[in-house]
């Protein structure tokens, strides 16, 4: 079954059977640091790439595997790598094609933490990322010169929830060498990045594919989608030798492989130098949570769906911000790369501006008031004063929060009982 087209029947059967020895049927957790050699041939040629198998958990993992290749299979992509976070997985993205000196053109509507990771971080590691407003996708052309080296984007961007042109900008990349990079966090299984001409995407998986709000984690996907060795100068990384590999040359050394270059460089080089695996223990969650994801997305986009009607029915609101409720070029990008729903998010200005925003938080009762998005219960923030303090009064409005935003991730209760609550916090909040 593992052939199937349909994310329902991937996300529990791709990528494992049950255990050869003992027939289990869950995806063992292996909990180990390394595994034994079957002798020094056998250890010589893993470490030297001439054979695959598990050398060290650091690297590679039985049960990560399972993760990567299931949620491979569901976006349709060659192959996949867990980390540690999101976090990592974005940095990870990046690190793998650009050095210092080169650059990478984003988009400015970001999740608070990408913000700062690009804009500080990796400034400081020589590696420039040039900002720019997805509303034009020539932006990214424009932005673009000779030491460009990816696009990055997040399909379904909070705060602003406005869905950012996929194959517009996918398209003007793959003239010029260059791969988009979509983080699809905010809507598996509602967009399938590749399709539209993306060539990695990021998850955290700490949001929807977990869903239950119990562990942080990342994955790189490979499209298997994107010609490397077409663009030798274009992407120095995958295609000139690489010194800490013997001088391996990626899209050369792993052809036999598939077209797995830039999935077999991550792992190689950036997870053995820089760290950053993800336990086994959070791997098997994920894949609980995996095999629940579409059914939970559904009953997300429905319920959230649900609250945006009724929030634009309601006095004190200044605007909602959901992708069902917006026009022209926006909508027809929700339209065009969302199918399934708009997602579980919500955002809302209130009229009362930051401090209505602040009596509405603490009012509520059953949402819970924390930094994360996509479990399966409610959960409300206050951006400005929390996920993105950091940013500059500018960098908020550039990515889309005022001072009066609250951010919704709609869970999967019933959807009387999220009204509610939000019904009496509205009445306190004034
Ligand atoms: N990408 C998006 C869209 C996010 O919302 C987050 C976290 O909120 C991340 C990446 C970072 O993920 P993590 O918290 O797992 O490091």
């Amino acid at each position: 079954m593992t052939d199937s087209k349909n994310p329902e029947t991937i996300v529990l059967h791709a990528g494992w059977r049950a255990d050869a020895s003992t027939g289990s049927v869950a995806v063992p957790i292996h909990q180990t640091t390394s595994y034994q050699f079957r002798d020094t041939e056998h250890a010589a040629n893993l470490f030297a790439l001439a054979e695959m198998g598990n050398i060290y958990t650091r690297i590679m993992n039985p049960t990560n595997d399972v993760l990567e290749q299931r949620i491979a299979a569901m976006e349709g992509g060659a192959a996949a790598l867990a980390v540690g976070s999101g976090q990592a997985a974005s940095a990870f993205a990046i690190q793998n094609l650009a050095r210092a000196g080169d650059n990478v053109v984003s988009s400015t509507d970001l999740y608070g933490g990408t913000w700062n990771l690009f804009a500080n971080t990796m400034k400081d590691q020589g590696l420039e990322v040039r900002f720019v407003d997805p509303a034009d996708p020539e932006a990214f052309r424009n932005a673009t010169d000779d030491r460009t080296r990816a696009y990055y984007a997040e399909t379904l961007p909070n705060p602003k929830l406005q869905v950012f042109p996929i194959k517009e900008v996918a398209d003007i990349g793959r003239e010029m060498g260059i791969p988009l990079i979509m983080d699809n966090t905010a809507c598996p299984i509602l967009c399938r990045p590749f399709e539209h001409g993306a060539a990695v995407i990021v998850y955290s998986t700490t949001k929807y594919i977990g869903g239950h709000g119990n562990s942080i984690g990342g994955v790189l996907v490979d499209g298997g989608n994107f010609p490397w060795a077409d663009f030798p100068e274009r992407q120095p990384a995958l295609n000139t030798p690489d010194p800490s590999y013997h001088g391996a040359v990626w899209t050369v050394a792993t052809e036999p492989l598939g077209p797995v270059a830039y999935i077999i460089k991550a792992r190689t080089t950036l997870l053995r130098d820089l760290g950053a695996p993800m336990a086994p223990m959070n791997a098997f969650l994920f894949l609980q949570g995996l095999e629940t994801l579409p059914l939970r997305m559904r009953a997300h986009c429905e319920n959230a769906q649900a609250v945006a009607d009724w929030l634009g029915q309601q006095s004190g609101i200044a605007s909602v911000i959901h992708p069902s409720n917006q026009n022209g070029e926006m909508r027809r990008r929700a339209d065009a790369y969302l199918s399934g729903g708009y997602g579980g998010l919500v955002g809302f200005e209130l009229a009362g501006g930051k401090d209505a925003g602040r009596k509405f938080i603490d009012s509520l009762e059953l949402f819970y008031h924390v930094a994360n998005i996509g479990d399966a219960r409610s959960l409300a923030i206050h951006p400005g004063s929390t996920t993105h303090s950091q940013l500059t009064p500018e960098e908020q409005i550039m990515t889309g929060v005022t001072d009066g935003y609250v951010r919704l991730s709609i869970g999967i209760e019933h959807i009387d009982d999220i009204i509610a609550d939000l019904s009496q916090a509205l009445a306190k909040a004034g």
